[in-house]
């Protein structure tokens, strides 16, 4: 299937999208952690009113609101709302500190801020001096001034007149080297998405999902929420992932998404079984690389395969392990419907043969507008055909899978030779003892860079000579690290990914 614009011309809108789709509007959507449920109805009647409030409040079509709250079933109904208003929903993750918000708010130039209560203070002074015309609060229990101005206005709200190339929503790429970027995504790219989503993972109006992600990374706020939407599903949401919860709500859940620690953690928990698992239909798994050793021992502990996936802020999803088909460990599986995927030389743009790595490049109906501001930004990660140069590196497999061997910008160049860190990884991690591992570069006299090694293991198991000895005869000499150094954590952002800037950081001097 590629994707098509729903037939009706009145429907030129994720939320009209939405409404359009909901079969029983007395169905629950929501259900929260604290027991307050959201039917469909009570959800578009909820955002209608927060649409009026923001009305009233001077937002307007193509205003941002910024929003800083914790997550809660109004934070995600406040998406909804703006998107009603034709506004642009601006969501912050609720660890950036008052100087990070700063540059997003002085970026962005948002109409409006939504903070938490405990930061409103701080958050209406920050917006005073950037001349934003309100700030208000939301609380995690229908709490905050949003909420009673909401309260004032009617449910009957007249959406703006949008269309699918509208913008519905900035969020900025937690960019590890200079400035965040904010990616501009429309209604087209969110439904296009969305029922891509539907159709792959088979979702229906059946389907509960257990949502434990934050709400403020496009994992949490479209994979999840857009998906469960506009196939009528109903979503458990907690506040953050407890693996004791998480198995509690498997009876009643059929589906999860999560980031792979969601999989590692639940591995590490006695309750892991088949039949504490009987009732999930599928386990979907992204935002970063899942282990393949996980997804075997999952399989193992659970008869359960997880689909694994591939996404990212600008894209939405762009692959997936199929539904029916094998579900191959460590790859990201087929492009989704409507997406195309090829393979390019990183510095030309020549696009190469099956089975070589090179940079990953997309195109798609899923594919964002560009970055917030910065034209020549954007000019410069897009080919002249279109398709957009995702950073990451990767290739085809015979079968038509795609692996992701990892970020362009993680790609060690030792003595003029690539080192690809998830083929050093790989090798690493199968060696008893070791329970993962990242490869860097360091700043190398000789070589330019260092291949190194950064392992956890467990304790009293390898040390630097062993895992080399394991190493030797199994990589090319130029692959091998030169040093092998331990750590008890490796560490990753709030959606799993390792951070390898900090590790660059902390073993910067290694070899000077
Ligand atoms: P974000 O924009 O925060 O969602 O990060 C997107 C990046 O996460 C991608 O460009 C990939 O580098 C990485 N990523 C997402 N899903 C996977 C996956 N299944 N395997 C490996 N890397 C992934």
């Amino acid at each position: 299937m590629t994707w098509s614009y729903p037939a009706d011309p009145s429907i030129t809108s994720l939320p009209a999208l939405a409404r359009s789709r909901m079969q029983d509007g007395g169905k629950v959507f929501i259900r929260n952690g604290d027991g307050r449920s959201f039917s469909f109805d009570e959800t578009w009647a909820l955002a209608g009113r927060l649409a009026g409030a923001l009305r009233a409040h001077g937002v307007g079509k193509g205003d941002r609101v910024a929003v800083q709250v914790d997550k809660s079933p109004e934070a995600v109904i406040l998406f909804l709302a703006c998107a009603r208003a034709g506004a642009i929903f601006l969501p912050l993750n609720t660890a950036y500190t008052l100087n990070e918000v700063d540059y997003f708010v002085g970026d962005a130039e948002p109409r409006a801020i939504v903070a938490a209560p405990a930061k409103a203070s701080d958050l209406a002074e920050l917006g005073a001096r950037h001349k934003v015309a309100a700030t208000l609060s939301l609380g995690t229990t229908g709490d905050g001034t949003l909420m009673e101005a909401a309260a004032a206005q009617d449910e009957d709200f007249a959406d703006a007149p949008t269309d699918w190339d509208d913008l519905v929503a900035i969020l900025y790429t937690s960019g590890t080297t200079g400035r965040s970027k904010g990616a501009m995504l429309t209604h087209g790219n969110l439904a296009s998405n969305a029922l891509a989503l539907i159709e792959t993972w088979r979702f229906t109006e059946r389907d509960v999902l257990i949502h434990a992600l934050p709400v403020y990374h496009t994992h949490g706020l479209f994979t999840a929420t857009d998906t469960l939407l506009l196939s009528g599903g109903t979503m458990l949401f907690r506040a953050k992932f407890d693996a004791d919860e998480v198995m509690r709500l498997m009876p009643e859940a059929t589906t999860m998404m999560g980031v792979p620690t969601f999989y590692t953690r639940l591995l590490q928990h006695p309750g892991l079984t088949r039949e504490a698992t009987a009732h999930m239909r599928v386990f979907i798994s992204g935002s970063a690389p899942l282990l393949a050793e996980t997804h075997r021992e999952f399989e193992a502990r659970t008869g359960h395969r997880i689909i694994e996936r591939y996404g990212m802020t600008e894209t939405n999803m762009n692959t997936s392990n199929p539904y029916d088909g094998d579900r191959i460990a460590g790859t990201v599986g087929l492009p989704l419907p409507g997406v195309a995927l090829r393979i390019a030389d990183p510095d030309t743009g020549k696009v190469l043969q099956q089975g070589e790595i090179g940079m990953i490049e997309l195109k798609g109906p899923n594919v964002f507008r560009g970055y917030w501001r910065m034209p020549e930004k954007t000019a410069s990660e897009f080919r002249a055909d279109g398709y957009f140069i995702t950073g990451d590196l990767g290739r085809i497999e015979p079968n038509g899978y795609v692996s992701i061997v990892g970020r362009g910008k993680d790609l060690v160049i030792t003595g003029g030779f690539n080192v690809y860190p998830k083929e050093v990884e790989t090798e690493i991690d199968a060696i008893s003892g070791v329970v993962e591992s990242a490869v860097i570069g360091l700043p190398h006299a000789d070589f330019g860079e260092g291949v190194t090694a950064v392992v956890v293991a467990r304790p009293g198991t390898v040390d630097e000579a062993a895992v080399l000895a394991a190493l030797d005869g199994r990589l090319a000499k130029f692959k091998l690290p030169k040093r092998v150094l331990f750590v008890d954590d490796l560490p990753r952002n709030a959606m799993g990914k390792v951070q390898k800037n900090l590790l660059r950081e902390r073993f910067n001097a290694l070899y000077r």
